[in-house]
């Protein structure tokens, strides 16, 4: 029985990559830190036709995370793919445009960004190596490419978010150090980043970026079903490899 996990699979990008998912897996787990709104996401996609249920996980809480584990561990012995979604941006409502470093800010969305997949990977691990192909899916953002950070004619030069690009930088790094470490077994870790889409995680993402949910959920849905001879720890886009 081949399964995948999306954390922060109630909403947006998350629902939209657990519903594709659904059509590659046998069973697909909806983690939401929101019992209610994990169970509404699955029984949405139970209703389409797929099979799915849900799991309470808050990736800021170390307790909450090993007990999700846990009960994947006793439902199902074994994990194959896990996309690590969750994600926050405060500064885009929050941010006190005085301070160009914020360290609450910082704390926050690292918390989330950074300590988030972390834990949710030191956690699920051993169940990712019980399947024979596993996959680790971050979702990150090229805000967070240091190349396009330090190169003046890239488009993303000039966007200054310094806690959240700086923890997608660091979420990139962890899939560097996460695939070189899992090189000797079939494991592949993949950074995405998913376009500009239209979710709630900034004001007027929703109006203005070009991409859906459901397209951003392509480029999740192609790392986590790499082939055995495809490369890991990657960072790639709709368009191919980001550079980092
Ligand atoms: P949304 O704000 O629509 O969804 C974020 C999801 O993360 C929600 O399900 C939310 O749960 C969940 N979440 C937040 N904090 C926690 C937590 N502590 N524990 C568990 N779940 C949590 O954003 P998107 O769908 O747009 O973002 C998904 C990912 O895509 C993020 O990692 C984001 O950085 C990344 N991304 C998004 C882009 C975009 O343009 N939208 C561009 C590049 C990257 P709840 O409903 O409980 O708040």
């Amino acid at each position: 029985m081949k399964i995948a996990l999306v954390t922060g699979a109630n909403r947006g990008i998350g629902f939209a990559a657990a519903r594709r998912l659904a059509r590659h897996h046998d069973h697909v787990i909806v983690a939401a830190r929101n019992a209610d709104s994990g169970a509404e996401a699955a029984d949405r996609l139970i209703r389409e036709g797929y099979s799915a249920s849900s799991l309470t996980m808050d990736v800021t809480d170390p307790a909450s995370v090993r007990a999700a584990a846990d009960e994947i561990s006793d439902r199902f012995g074994h994990l194959d793919v896990l996309v690590n979604n969750a994600g926050i941006l405060p500064e885009a409502t929050n941010a006190d445009p005085k301070e160009v470093l914020d360290f609450a800010m910082f704390e926050q969305t690292y918390a989330t960004n950074v300590l988030g997949p972390v834990a949710v990977v030191e956690a699920f691990l051993p169940l990712i190596r019980k399947s024979p192909a596993g996959r680790i899916v971050n979702v990150s953002s090229t805000v967070g490419s240091l190349s396009h950070q330090t190169d003046p004619d890239s488009p993303w030069h000039a966007m200054v978010v310094p806690a959240y690009q700086s923890s997608k930088a660091a979420l990139n790094a962890i899939t560097i150090v996460l695939a070189k470490s899992l090189a000797d077994t079939p494991i592949k870790v993949t950074s995405v980043c998913p376009g500009w889409v239209q979710t709630d995680l900034a004001p007027g993402n929703k109006e203005q970026a070009p991409d859906t949910p459901e397209e951003a959920a392509d480029v999740i849905v192609r790392a986590a079903t790499l082939g055995d001879a495809d490369a890991t720890g990657t960072f790639i886009d709709a368009h191919g490899p980001v550079s980092w």
